[in-house]
């Protein structure tokens, strides 16, 4: 850590005072590497923390800017106005390490640890970065909700990579059809506000989001989607840097879709387990596993649902441009709130 500090520190000295060789910089005078973004109506302002790292900056900022967009195409637009990245290099481990995204003093920081020995391919390959940012499109909700934020996060960042290209939409349904049996009630579940186990809150979360999107766009015509619910929620103001109740949530993206969906499966996953036949969901939206990939059978009954939830809806080439504004500028949660995501 030392040395490359003081690596930096010395091709400082030789850009700007070439024959100086006496000149002094400390390497705690050494400015952190920053980079402000404006992506989707936001301000990005990325830091990478002192620390190795073999990746050049050039690529961890194209990272960051990658999952922003994903996220901007998914909610029309970055669903708050300001947010801090800081990049933490870690001494060990492989890719991303870790993802924390919390509300200190009415600040959004989103912290990421990122291992010294990241190549480009964990960074291409990763879903840590954009997974913390679709925390920001959701209200902070009491504790026993948790699995809404989770689930929320871990259903949408693939299928937003995939509209923006990031990810092939095979994969995205592969790890729904891996993932999800692991978000299904053992026995002695008591619904998901009951049950705060691992599996629940992330799979739990991420099936109540499959299952709604599926009957919104049955409901709809494939009008709307969950999609449509999550941007409703971002445009009634509904961000992390405020508190609100679940329910209250819930409500907004209904009113944006026109049927009550995401209050009635709330009203019967909440307090009782809900355990749907995944075989025949599949069958029934035309997702054949095959190999460690999966086919998209286009004459399933749902087939038409698949279609639509993995639709992109921008224009070509617009997902990264500054678009729209956002209700809710004034953060009102005092102290810290933190989402930390174990994995
Ligand atoms: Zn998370």
């Amino acid at each position: 850590m030392q040395f490359r500090i003081w690596k930096f520190a010395v091709a400082i000295v030789a850009a700007t005072c070439f024959l100086s060789v006496t000149a002094q910089l400390s390497p705690s005078e050494t400015p952190a590497p920053t980079e402000s973004m404006s992506i989707g109506g936001a301000t990005i302002n990325v830091e990478i923390e002192p620390g190795d790292l073999g990746l050049s900056r050039t690529r961890v900022f194209a990272w960051v800017r990658r999952s922003a967009c994903a996220v901007t195409e998914y909610y029309a637009g970055f669903p708050v106005r300001k947010v801090d990245v800081k990049i933490v290099p870690i001494d060990e481990g492989k890719g991303v390490l870790f993802g924390r995204t919390i509300l200190v003093d009415q600040t959004l920081v989103i912290r990421v640890g990122l291992s010294r020995f990241a190549t480009e391919s964990s960074l291409l390959d990763d879903w840590v970065m954009t997974h913390e940012m679709v925390h920001l499109a959701l209200p902070s909700v009491p504790n026993e909700h948790h699995w809404i934020e989770e689930g929320i996060a871990t259903y949408v960042e693939p299928i937003a990579r995939a509209q923006v290209g990031d990810l092939s939409p095979e994969t995205v349904w592969r790890e729904l059809v891996d993932g999800l049996p692991k978000g299904l009630p053992a026995p002695g579940d008591q619904g998901l506000d009951n049950t705060h186990t691992w599996g629940r809150t992330y799979w739990g979360g991420a099936l109540f989001c499959l299952m709604a999107d599926i009957e919104i766009h049955q409901r709809t015509n494939n009008r709307y989607g969950l999609q449509d619910a999550l941007q409703g929620i971002v445009r009634a103001g509904g961000n992390m840097e405020h508190d609100w109740p679940l329910t209250r949530a819930l409500k907004a993206g209904d009113d944006a879709t026109g049927v009550s969906v995401l209050m009635e499966l709330y009203d019967q996953m909440k307090a009782t387990p809900v355990t749907p036949d995944l075989a025949a969901l599949w069958h029934q939206l035309g997702i054949r596993p095959s190999g460690d990939s999966v086919v998209f059978d286009q004459n399933a009954p749902l087939a038409s649902v698949v279609r639509s939830i993995m639709a992109k809806r921008s224009d070509p080439g617009s997902a990264c441009v500054q678009v729209g504004a956002h209700p809710g500028s004034t953060a009102d949660s005092m102290g810290v709130l933190e989402i930390e995501d174990a994995f």
